[in-house]
């Protein structure tokens, strides 16, 4: 049998690991930071019809591009926003590594602030983009004067900037935002895929895209729209940027039924949004109770937290597995993250913790 090293694979990715989040059946899976609750039914229903509709002309091609869907996400996202500035593609991922296709690619660099998002630097590999690592300050956070340093240090072509970041749930601040995009003749790209969690009065960096080209504010529909099984994200951008991705883009790579369904979705927006104040309460939660048995936290914008004071990540990982529990090991040690799920899950995890001794185990 041949491996991976018998084939004439391109240098930069010959030693890389694929992402690889555990998937495995467990009754509490809070690891990947979906929205754990299921969509309501009546919309579902309503998502059938469409998709029922558009299957009716499915020996056709679908839209190119997207319009109608374009136009739904401007109203969602509001801002004084058209379906010029819009674009989407099969999860966020899609849009960053489209972005990363036309902007980055061999030759040209994108900075990051791990620990972040692992997808950043495997699409950086990917489209063959040097990954620059930058480090942040104490507490995960990210200062304009941070971020102006290391642009000005490292030169890149773009920069990512994940607010709130995952894994650290730390917000970013729409000055340093603004400082990066002063600091670079390059892209910016702000990663929004947990922006619907901010705390009231948390400005999105769409509040900053009004006479800045090269800013990029990247959303999904996977973590507070509840649908990261259809695969939709999106971007809002100067559409100079949208006609960048457009020579990048495969022809008709958003099928006729990923955009019916997200246009009912989008239909839905109040039902489907429903459940975000609950997940803002556990992650509160989360936040007051692990330290109450023993672990740190740090501040999260997200549906997630990132907790410390665990003596062996992979132990209690797998402690919690055998009680049906799946929770992140990301490397970060003795730290350990988690999605804020249902008030069911949370109190499940949280006793099950409790029970394997909280922080002493
Ligand atoms: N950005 C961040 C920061 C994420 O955490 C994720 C999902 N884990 C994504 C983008 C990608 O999400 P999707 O492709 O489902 O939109």
């Amino acid at each position: 049998m041949a491996s991976l090293a018998d084939l004439p694979i391109r240098d930069n990715l010959k030693g890389l690991s694929p992402y690889g989040a555990p998937q495995k059946e467990v009754r509490y899976a809070l690891n990947v930071n979906e929205n754990t609750h299921p969509i309501p039914e009546p919309v579902a229903h309503d998502i059938v019809e469409a998709l029922a509709s558009a299957l009716l002309t499915i020996n056709r091609y679908p839209d190119r591009e997207f319009t109608t869907l374009r136009e739904r996400l401007a109203a969602y996202v509001g801002h004084d926003l058209t379906a010029d500035n819009m674009w989407a593609a099969n999860g966020s991922n899609e849009i960053l590594q489209q972005i990363l296709q036309a902007f980055g690619g061999p030759g040209r660099s994108v900075l990051g602030f791990p620990p972040t998002y692992s997808m950043h630097s495997i699409i950086a590999a990917g489209t063959d983009t040097e990954w620059v690592a930058g480090e942040r300050a104490a507490g995960y956070e990210l200062t304009p004067e941070l971020v102006t340093e290391w642009i000005e240090k490292t030169n890149p072509d773009v920069v990512f900037l994940c607010a709130p970041n995952n894994p650290t749930g730390t917000p970013v601040s729409l000055e340093t935002i603004a400082a990066a995009y002063d600091a670079t003749d390059g892209i910016v790209v702000v990663d929004e895929a947990y922006a619907e969690f901010a705390p009231e009065g948390q400005l999105s960096a769409l509040s900053l895209l009004d006479g800045r080209e090269r800013l990029i504010v990247s959303r999904t529909m996977s973590k507070a729209f509840a649908f990261a099984g259809a695969r939709v994200g999106y971007l809002a951008a100067d559409p100079a940027v949208t006609d960048a991705l457009r020579l990048v883009r495969l022809p008709y790579h958003l099928s006729a039924l990923t955009q019916a369904a997200a246009i009912a979705a989008l239909d839905h927006t109040a039902e489907m949004l429903a459940m975000v104040d609950d997940i803002r309460r556990q992650r509160d939660r989360l936040l007051e109770e692990l330290p109450q048995l023993g672990f740190t936290v740090w501040p999260s914008s997200a549906n997630f937290v990132l907790f410390g004071g665990v003596h062996q990540p992979h132990a209690l990982f797998e402690a919690l597995l055998e009680r049906d529990i799946l929770i992140r090991d990301l490397g970060i040690p003795h730290h350990m993250r988690v999605t804020a799920g249902t008030e069911a899950e949370t109190t499940a995890f949280l006793a099950a913790l409790e029970q394997l001794g909280g922080a002493s185990f």
